[in-house]
């Protein structure tokens, strides 16, 4: 896979907030690609699916009491 500047795309893991309800969330290692020359971050549709997956989950359970 490559940039739109041409580069090819380097294997990482990213840190990213999300913002759930009235809280924070923060997920860690999240499998991504950067471009080392334009410092441009891609995800994978699938990586994309999951973290929708994880906030929608995070979301129910900040509804649930104590
Ligand atoms: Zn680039």
């Amino acid at each position: 896979m490559r940039c739109d500047c041409g580069a090819s795309l380097v294997e990482t893991t990213t840190c990213e907030q999300y913002k759930v309800e009235s809280m924070v969330l923060v997920i860690a290692n999240i499998p991504a690609l950067k471009c080392p020359s334009c410092q441009a971050f891609f995800y994978e549709d699938e990586v994309l699916d999951r973290i929708d997956e994880i906030i929608s989950t995070a979301g129910e359970n900040i509804n649930q009491k104590v």
